[in-house]
């Protein structure tokens, strides 16, 4: 039987996520919990800079490649299995809205 990538929704502590976020872009990734720059995705377990070990990836080419999108998918869950793939533009749109919420609460 073929398999196929399937988005699922699950709820989060969108903290806990950011803590151990590794988002990947073109060819390198970023911490989300530091920012550190040019983290190697398909090999760091944790981020050089912060120590944080990684239990999440997001990838912003699933975003800028929607046709690519599964292909992608397929590639991160062989690369890392140990990571969860998680959608960036949701976990974008959380922390933006967690960002004004805290913004006006203050
Ligand atoms: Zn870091």
């Amino acid at each position: 039987m073929g398999q196929h990538y399937l988005r699922t929704y699950k709820a989060f502590v969108l903290e806990e996520v950011k803590k151990n976020l590794l988002i990947i872009g073109d060819l390198t990734g970023n911490c989300a919990a530091c920012n550190e720059l040019g983290i190697n995705a398909y090999d760091a377990k944790a981020c050089p800079q912060c120590g944080t070990v990684f239990k999440y990836i997001a990838s912003r080419r699933l975003e800028t490649h929607p046709s690519e999108r599964f292909q992608l998918a397929r590639r991160l869950a062989e690369k890392r299995p140990d990571l969860l793939l998680i959608d960036y533009l949701d976990y974008q749109k959380a922390a933006g809205d967690k960002a004004a919420r805290d913004f006006f609460s203050l």
